[in-house]
């Protein structure tokens, strides 16, 4: 099939390659230039395990290309993907300026039937939107379909590769939504169809209840530590409860970050008060996600006492391991708010360094995870990088001054931390 994709960002970068790799012919096209630059030369912009080896391999074998227009592309196409960002706007609502943008771009270049299909994550009804935008620009045939997303950053090309859904929504002309479901056949999981409403509406509340598990657990957390409960055991015995369920979202932590969760329950809020309920699960969710940082900060600096010119090494600064992704990542405000109290700080990421220097340039960038804790008065872990669950912890406590751990993440066990000699500070467990 001939496609074209609009956006070639952690999505459609995802979408474009996979799509080329199952055999399509693809078009990804962004306006950003550096980007496309990059990409022609068979460098991913972004960091996704397995995705650099799947794009050199499809532009060697002429399946993927890449452009900043869509324009000499439309000839032959059958389907267009928009993978534009929807970013907040100052209220939490979508902001639909680019999804808007792309449509007007397909109007003003549609010369033949052509499905359009979004994955960008969009308030209810866009999808018609999205149809009267560019209706604006071509008065022939052509279908709207919903197409949203589930990929996760870090496993992103395994996601599209093994999806657990593939959702589709349409209005008036369901064989649009079967042509999209079978571009997907291939991977075996059928395709949920839907109207265009249910399906945007999918993944608002897929998101959206995955964080207020989150912020259940941490609300639970807290109170844990006052108790002397163990969260850990505590979502160990929810979890085996097959109503609750063995993959629940109940890991105890700082909180959600990246591009997603954050803004995708801001607008899930914002889009009940436009139909005038309230969601007031969501609004407290939200609250305790962001208190949960702060609350990170908070004891990090009544253990430390005063903490200027104090050496704090941090492990992890992206939202989640395996992406360089530090969009409204918890390490921005936690490494910000120790900044603020005078701290000076060490930090390690195995890959998202670059995007981190250009929102933080007073960090110090250290080469590696024990570099980082050279003379450290304290170390904080924020992101649970792998390499981090397997580091050489005796070291680690030899290179420190104050062998002091705040665990963001509960990546170590207590009895361990005791056996080691590390004072150990971690969510809603007992402090070693
Ligand atoms: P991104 O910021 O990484 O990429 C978006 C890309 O679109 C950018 O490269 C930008 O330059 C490009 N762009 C903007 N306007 C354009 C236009 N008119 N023409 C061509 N290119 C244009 O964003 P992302 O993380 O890929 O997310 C895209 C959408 O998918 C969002 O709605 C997001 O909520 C949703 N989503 C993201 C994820 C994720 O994990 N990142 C998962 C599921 C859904």
């Amino acid at each position: 099939m001939k496609i074209i994709i609009i956006g070639a960002g952690y999505v459609g970068l995802v979408q474009g390659v996979c799509l080329a790799e199952l055999g399509n012919q693809v078009r990804c096209v962004d306006i950003d230039k550096e980007k496309i630059e990059k990409l022609k030369k068979g460098i991913s912009p972004i960091y996704e395990p397995g995705i650099e080896e799947l794009l050199k391999r499809n532009l060697k074998l002429g399946r993927i290309v890449f452009d900043t227009a869509i324009k000499s592309h439309m000839a032959g196409n059958e389907m267009i993907f928009i993978a534009v960002g929807t970013p907040p706007e100052e209220d939490g609502h979508a902001d639909l300026k680019y999804v808007l943008a792309a449509a007007e771009e397909i109007g003003k270049n549609l010369s033949h039937y052509q499905i359009i299909a979004n994955k960008s994550t969009v308030p209810i009804k866009t999808g018609q939107l999205v149809r009267e935008t560019i209706a604006k620009f071509y008065k022939g045939d052509f279908d709207v379909v919903s197409n949203p997303e589930f990929l996760k950053e870090g496993s992103a090309v395994d996601d599209f590769m093994h999806p657990d859904r593939v959702v589709i929504g349409y209005a008036g002309n369901k064989e649009a939504a079967e042509k999209v479901a079978a571009l997907y056949a291939v991977l075996g999981t059928p395709a949920l169809i839907t109207d265009l409403e249910t399906a945007e509406m999918i993944k608002y509340a897929s998101n959206s209840y995955l964080a207020a598990q989150i912020s259940f657990i941490n609300s639970l957390a807290n109170i844990c530590e006052k108790a002397g409960a163990n969260i850990e055991d505590v979502a160990r015995g929810m979890r085996m409860d097959e109503r609750i369920g063995k993959k629940a979202f109940l890991g105890a932590g700082i909180g959600y970050g990246g591009s997603c969760f954050p803004k995708d329950v801001k607008s899930l809020i914002q889009i009940a008060r436009d139909y005038k309920n309230d969601f007031k699960i969501l609004e407290e969710s939200e609250k305790v996600n962001k208190i949960q940082r702060l609350k990170f900060i908070e004891r990090i600096k009544n253990k430390l006492g005063n903490l200027k010119g104090k050496k704090i090494a941090v492990w992890g600064l992206a939202f989640k391991p395996r992406t360089d992704d530090i969009r409204d990542a918890p390490s921005v405000t936690i490494v910000e708010g120790l900044l603020d109290l005078g701290a000076k700080i060490f930090a390690y990421d195995p890959v998202s360094e670059n995007n981190f220097r250009k929102i933080a340039p007073d960090v110090n960038f250290c080469s590696s995870s024990l570099d980082a804790c050279e003379e450290a008065d304290a170390l904080v872990i924020i992101t649970e990088w792998s390499e981090f669950r397997q580091a050489d912890l005796e070291k680690v406590r030899e290179k420190m001054r104050n062998p002091i751990i705040f665990d963001g993440r509960n990546i170590y066990s207590l009895p361990r931390m005791k056996e080691l000699g590390f004072k150990y500070i971690s969510i809603g467990r007992p402090e070693v």
